[in-house]
């Protein structure tokens, strides 16, 4: 049976989320394939929280890799597989050759970027492509009043980039992206603990550190949790107790990055956009967002006020989803 579908993919550096028209988003993986070498050309043999699974516990032949780089193709033949098996996924395993794809590409990606993103999509089996730069999607997503003349300001921090936009009439007037983000967040929380403690800990602890305990802005209930590592002295596994202090430091650098950007991008919107911005704030979304008081760090730092969007991880695919609908 042939039929037309409408889809939206959010094709993130950390997680890709896929929108089916009537149906909402129906798929959030992480943007992770796990390929086994052996072959020629290599084999895919997972995609997706499966594939995340392997990493840094893969034996030999078998390794898994992020296809997306900085919000750019990184690894064209592993992006085109995973979409394909994300498309399926999505329309049900139903034959279909008519599906229409709108997909989220970061501002400021180059014309060939833009391309390969476009290609991949298409091998993976579609036969309408439309492309939205991802922080105009995230600003529908976030139900921000993009199509007044008035300027709203969004801030997307996810796993490899930060991209900060002013938006008015439905067009990007200002942005910056800058590859500082999650993953950093992640890498700084690493060599922290390695040069204060001289243990190795991996991503993946890392990053549940990050998520348990991180935060840019001191919290009511700071804590601490134990963490496994390998002490770098006898190579030994070794636990220690790291407390939310340590890592609100630790990730002190990177915040200020980002803070950093969004006030780099306020001094080059037009003056009467920057006002409104004053006025009605900057929205945050990205997974980056759930970092605990970033809002009011960035709040503080800027003297505008800060609001997380809601659902930050899903702004950007559900902004495809509004323009899928027409309701925009
Ligand atoms: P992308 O658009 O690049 O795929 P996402 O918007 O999905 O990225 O965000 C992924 C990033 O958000 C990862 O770096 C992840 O660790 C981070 N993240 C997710 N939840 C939290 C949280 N509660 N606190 C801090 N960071 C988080
Ligand atoms: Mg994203």
């Amino acid at each position: 049976m042939l039929f037309s579908q409408d889809i939206g993919i959010d094709l993130g550096t950390a997680n890709t989320l896929v929108f089916v028209k009537g149906k909402g988003i129906v798929i959030r993986e992480p943007s992770v394939v796990a390929i086994d070498q052996r072959f020629n050309p290599p084999r895919v043999v997972a995609v997706g929280s499966q594939a995340k699974e392997m990493i840094g516990r893969t034996p030999g032949s078998v390794v898994a890799l992020h296809p997306i780089q900085n919000g750019v193709v990184a690894d064209f033949d592993a992006t085109a597989e995973m979409l394909r098996r994300y498309i399926k996924k999505a329309s049900g395993g139903s034959l279909f050759n008519r599906a229409r794809i709108m997909v989220c590409v970061p501002s400021g990606v180059t014309e060939f970027e833009r391309r390969a993103v476009n290609d991949a999509v298409k091998s993976a089996g579609a036969k309408y492509i439309s492309i939205i730069e991802s922080p105009l999607a995230s600003a529908i997503g976030a139900s921000l009043p993009v199509t007044g003349a008035t300027g709203s300001m969004i801030v997307d921090i996810g796993g490899g980039t930060s991209e900060v936009a002013v938006i008015a009439l439905k067009d990007i007037v200002t942005s910056l992206s800058i590859k500082t983000a999650g993953d950093d967040m992640d890498e700084a929380i690493i060599n922290y603990v390695k040069r204060k403690y001289s243990i190795l800990i991996g991503e993946r602890t890392a990053e549940d550190i990050k998520i348990k305990l991180g935060s840019a802005f001191e919290y009511e209930e700071e804590g601490a949790m134990n963490v496994k590592g390998r002490n770098l002295v006898d190579g030994l596994p070794l636990n220690i107790e790291i407390t939310s202090q340590e890592i609100r430091e630790a990730l002190s650098d990177t915040v200020q990055q980002i803070v950093d950007a969004i006030r780099t991008t306020l001094e080059n919107t037009p003056p009467e956009l920057a006002a409104d911005i004053m006025d009605n704030g900057i929205t945050l979304c990205g997974g980056g967002a759930l970092l605990r008081g970033l809002d009011k760090l960035i709040e503080q730092e800027l003297n505008i006020p800060v609001e997380i969007a809601d659902n930050p991880i899903d702004c950007a695919v559900d902004g495809t989803g509004v323009c899928l609908e027409k309701k925009l």
